[in-house]
C-alpha cells in the first residue's frame, strides 16, 4: 500500500475543478438525452486520489492556521473533500437502490409501468379517482424500498459523523450553515401561523378549482403534482411561448440571455431528456448550462425563470474570485434567493396581463394561483423542517422513524400523507432549511427592490443592475450577509408574510 497523495490546498482546488467539471458534463449529457448510459463511476475511479482522510487532515491543519476569507475557502475545500469520501463510499449502495427503483414495476388499469412513470403520470391524470388509485399503488410500491433507504441514510450519517468529528446531525448542519436551526424553525412557525387566516380561503378556493368541488375535504397527497401544474390554466400558458416570453421577461430586467455565450441554453425536446428544468454550473462563470423542456402550462414559465436566476448568478460571478468562491458553497440558501426572485415575477398580475393579453380581473386571478402555490409550498417546507428536526433529534435513540411525519405535513397544508412516505420525502442535509431561508430572503429582496426601484422593479433594468452586483459576488457571501446588505435582520419574515397574505 502506498501513502496517500496529499496536495496543497491550491493544487487540491485545481484538481477538484477538473473532477467537478467532468462529473457535471457527464451528468448533463445523460440528463439531456445525449448519452444513454452514465459513466460517473469511471470518473470517480480516475480521481480517487483526490479524496482521502489524509487530505482532509492536511486541509484542516491549513484551515486552523488561517483566518478570514482564506479560512472560509479552506473550510469549503475540506467539507467538499469529506463529501467526496462519503459519495465514493456510498456509491455502490446508492446505485443499487437507484437501480432497484428504476427496475420496479406496478400495474395500473391493466397497464404495466415503471415506478417513476407512475410518479410522473400522477401530474397529468385528469381523473380524481384515477389519481387516488394510482397514488395508492405507487405509495405501496415506493414504501417497499424503505429498509434500503434507511440503511443508506444511516451509513451516510455514520460517515459524516466520523469525518467531521460532530456526532449530532443537527449541530453538524448548524455548523455548516452557520445558523441556529431552532431559531429558524421558531421564526417560520410564527410566519406560517401569521398566514393561517389568508391560507384557509386560498386553499379552499384553489383545491375546489383544481380538484373539483366533490373532492374529499382532506384529499390525499396523491393530488399534489396535479395541483402544482395548475392544469386548468394550461390553455393560456402554452408550451410554444414559454421560451420567448421568459427571454423577453429577463430582457426587461436588463438580462439578454441570448447574448451571454457562457450561459449555454438547451431548450430542445429530446425523447430521453428529463422534463425537470435545471442549471448545471460546470465551471462558473465560463460554462453554465440552462436546461429546460417545456411541457405546457404556467409551471414551464416558473421553472424557466427560476433556473434562469441560478444561471445568471453562476454566469455572472466575478471571474477573479477563487474557484471555491465561484463554485462551492456551504449550502444552497444563497443561490436559491436569485432563482426565487426571478420566479417571483410570475406573481405580478401585470406580467400576466402584458404577456398573455388577459383582462385585469383574469390576470389578478392567475397571479393569485401562483400565490396559492407559493403559500402551499412554503407551509409544506415548514412542515418538512419541523419533522426533520424531530427525526434527527430522536435519531440517536430510535435510529430514525416516521413519527410525526404525516401529522405535521398534513396539518401544514391540508392534505393526507402516508406515514411510510417519510423517507422518500426527505432530502439530506436539511435542504428544507436552505429553501426556507431563501423564501425569507427573496421576499426581503423583493421589498428592497420595490423601495429602491419601484413597483415595476421586475421590468426595470435598474433592478437588474442591483442583482448583477449581487451575482458578481459568486458563492462567497452567506444568505445572512445578503440580509445585512439590504438592511434586514436574517429572520425578519414580515415581507414574506405580507407576500403570502
Ligand atoms: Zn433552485
Amino acid at each position: 500500500m502506498t501513502a496517500a497523495l496529499v496536495r496543497t490546498p491550491t493544487d487540491f482546488e485545481e484538481r477538484l475543478r477538473h473532477y467537478l467539471f467532468e462529473r457535471s458534463e457527464e451528468g448533463r449529457a445523460v440528463r439531456v438525452g445525449e448519452k444513454e448510459t452514465s459513466d460517473q463511476a469511471a470518473i470517480v475511479a480516475r480521481y480517487t486520489d483526490l479524496f482521502s482522510r489524509e487530505q482532509i487532515a492536511a486541509l484542516r491543519t491549513a484551515e486552523d492556521a488561517a483566518s478570514g476569507d482564506a479560512k472560509e475557502r479552506l473550510y469549503r475545500l475540506r467539507s467538499t473533500c469529506e463529501g467526496g469520501i462519503i459519495a465514493a463510499e456510498l456509491a455502490a449502495q446508492g446505485d443499487a437502490l437507484e437501480n432497484a427503483q428504476l427496475a420496479a414495476r406496478l400495474s395500473f388499469k391493466g397497464e404495466e409501468m415503471p415506478l417513476r412513470t407512475a410518479q410522473a403520470k400522477l401530474a397529468v391524470l385528469p381523473s380524481y379517482a384515477d389519481r387516488e388509485q394510482l397514488g395508492e399503488i405507487q405509495g405501496e410500491l415506493s414504501a417497499t424500498f424503505n429498509a434500503d433507504r434507511l440503511a443508506l441514510l444511516r451509513a451516510g450519517e455514520g460517515l459524516a459523523a466520523e469525518l467531521s468529528g460532530q456526532p449530532d446531525a443537527i449541530a453538524r448542519s448548524e455548523e455548516e450553515k452557520g445558523i441556529s436551526l431552532r431559531d429558524l424553525e421558531a421564526a417560520l412557525v410564527a410566519a406560517s401561523a401569521a398566514i393561517d387566516a389568508a391560507w384557509e380561503p386560498l386553499r379552499t378556493r384553489w383545491f375546489d378549482r383544481l380538484l373539483g368541488a366533490e373532492r374529499d375535504p382532506l384529499p390525499t397527497s396523491s393530488h399534489s403534482a396535479w395541483m402544482r401544474r395548475l392544469s386548468p390554466l394550461e390553455a393560456t400558458y402554452t408550451k410554444e411561448r414559454a421560451t420567448p416570453v421568459c427571454m423577453e421577461t429577463l430582457q426587461a430586467l436588463g438580462f439578454d440571455l441570448a447574448a451571454q455565450p457562457n450561459i449555454r441554453l438547451d431548450l430542445d425536446d429530446r425523447p430521453q431528456k428529463s422534463p425537470r428544468a435545471c442549471v448545471i454550473a460546470s465551471d462558473p462563470p465560463d460554462v453554465v448550462h440552462l436546461i429546460t423542456r417545456a411541457q405546457g402550462g404556467l409551471h414551464d414559465y416558473q421553472a424557466f425563470l427560476h433556473e434562469a436566476g441560478h444561471a445568471l448568478h453562476y454566469g455572472g460571478c466575478d471571474p477573479a474570485l477563487s474557484y471555491t468562491f465561484r463554485k462551492l458553497s456551504r449550502d444552497h440558501a444563497l443561490t436559491e434567493i436569485y432563482s426565487y426572485i426571478c420566479e417571483a415575477i410570475t406573481r405580478e398580475p401585470e406580467w400576466h396581463r402584458h404577456h398573455f393579453g388577459l383582462s385585469a380581473v383574469q390576470a389578478q386571478e392567475n397571479a393569485e394561483a401562483t400565490t396559492f402555490l407559493e403559500a402551499w409550498l412554503f407551509r409544506r417546507y415548514v412542515g418538512k423542517l419541523r419533522y426533520e428536526l424531530g427525526f434527527w433529534s430522536r435519531y440517536p435513540q430510535d435510529g430514525g422513524t416516521s413519527e410525526g411525519y404525516a401529522d405535521t405535513l398534513g396539518q401544514a397544508v391540508g392534505l393526507r400523507y402516508r406515514p411510510d412516505a417519510y423517507l422518500a420525502d426527505m432530502d439530506s442535509g436539511f435542504y428544507s432549511a436552505d429553501y426556507l431561508r431563501a423564501w425569507i430572503r427573496s421576499a426581503q429582496l423583493r421589498q428592497y427592490l420595490v423601495r429602491e426601484v419601484g413597483e415595476d422593479w421586475w421590468r426595470n433594468a435598474k433592478a437588474g443592475d442591483i442583482l448583477r452586483g449581487l451575482f458578481a459576488e459568486g458563492t462567497k457571501p452567506s444568505t445572512e450577509e445578503i440580509a445585512a446588505r439590504i438592511g434586514y435582520a436574517p429572520l425578519d419574515t414580515a415581507p414574506l408574510v405580507a407576500e403570502l397574505s
